[in-house]
């Protein structure tokens, strides 16, 4: 099988909430998405997505998803999309890092494996692990009432795990964690997620304050060893997230002890292939996850869900339906949140078929 052509469609996926709001004044209003389809000679497509969270989040933004795979796409014409080994050592011979730019095409390509196999690629993964996947809500930085109201809201709807973004004013994200605490039961779960916004004594402030409640505390500060610092200071649930860019971090990270859960964001680390390796040794580890992307429609969605899903439950520490956050569809078949928890779509592969009367004409082709 050899791939014949590579499509790249470009599509707006405005936010539900009207704006998603995170540490530093930064924010989000409409979602700038690409979708990658590969064509092969075997007549068979494999489809992804990759979706930055704005462009001042990670290194990363939306125009440079596209820009990238104008690097790359013309090189992988003619290779086998199920040798994705290959796939990927083109990639890298082809543009030096940038692994956001190579996920949808290692997706895509892992799509295309399971429709050979006729497998969903939970299948391929490892295997069903679980029924479902427990989902968390993020709620966006605001006033600390709205912000409870909101978790209040999301809890009827049948989430029980909450990511509050903090990483704003230590004084104001006290109150924001107190405030969102008081209104859940116990059981529930409560992150509070910095963005590496608080500097090391904004973090440890907001740790003693919010000593007595039960929370977890994600990426605190902005550097590697700022957030080992605060880590070493509290005995809370510690997660990091954008300090986790790869196995090479991840390694690091796992003997320095610097963590209890990582934030595993596929599209990050360069895609499946990559966010398995990762996925594997953090569960050899003891170490849970929340299995997420940056953002993202209806098939970031389903590719979520074939990674959590083939991972054991007590290591799947939560995922995102990042579908339900935004107005628009954008692929036929995508998981859909039911009582707090979503699970993979039947079918080959991805299991899902991109809509292509709402992405329009190809923005790309190669
Ligand atoms: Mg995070």
């Amino acid at each position: 099988m050899k791939i014949t052509a590579i499509h790249v469609y470009q599509v707006d996926l405005p936010l539900k909430e009207g704006r998603y709001a995170w540490s530093n004044g930064n924010f989000v209003e409409v979602f700038d998405s690409t979708v990658v389809a590969i064509e092969t000679d075997a007549g068979l497509a494999g489809y992804a997505e990759c979706c930055p969270l704005g462009s001042a989040y990670l290194p990363a933004y939306a125009r440079g998803v596209r820009a990238g795979l104008e690097e790359i796409a013309p090189k992988l014409i003619g290779l086998d999309p199920t040798d994705i080994v290959a796939v990927n050592q083109a990639m890298d011979a082809a543009l030096n890092g940038h692994p956001y730019v190579k996920s949808p095409i290692d997706i895509a390509c892992w799509d295309l494996l399971g429709k050979v196999a006729k497998l969903p690629l939970v299948k391929l993964l490892g295997g069903a692990a679980q029924p479902d996947v427990k989902l968390y809500r993020a709620i966006s930085q605001e006033e600390p009432q709205t912000m409870a109201r909101k978790i209040a809201g999301y809890k009827a709807e049948g989430y029980t795990k909450f990511q509050l973004k903090v990483g704003g004013d230590p004084r104001e994200d006290i109150a924001r964690i107190h405030a969102c605490r008081k209104i859940l039961h116990e059981g529930d779960i409560l992150v509070a997620d910095a963005n590496t916004g608080w500097t090391r004594h904004e973090a440890a402030r907001v740790i003693a304050a919010v000593a007595d409640l039960d929370l977890y505390i994600e990426q605190p500060c902005l550097t590697y060893e700022e957030c080992l610092s605060i880590r070493r200071r509290t005995g809370k649930p510690f997660v990091l997230d954008e300090n986790i860019t790869g196995l090479e971090t991840l390694v690091r990270a796992i003997a320095d002890d610097a963590m209890d859960i990582v934030n595993l964001k596929i599209s990050k680390v360069g895609g499946f292939s990559k966010a398995r390796a990762m996925r594997d040794l953090c569960v050899a580890h003891g170490i849970s996850m929340t299995i997420e992307d940056t953002w993202g429609g209806d098939i970031v969605t389903a590719a979520i869900a074939h990674l959590a899903q083939s991972t054991p439950a007590e290591f799947v520490f939560s995922a995102t339906d990042f579908n339900s956050y935004v107005s628009k569809t954008i692929a036929h078949n995508a998981p859909r949140r039911v009582g707090g928890a979503m699970k993979t779509p039947e079918g080959h592969g991805l299991g899902i078929e991109p809509d292509f009367a709402v992405l329009g004409s190809p923005v790309l082709s190669f």
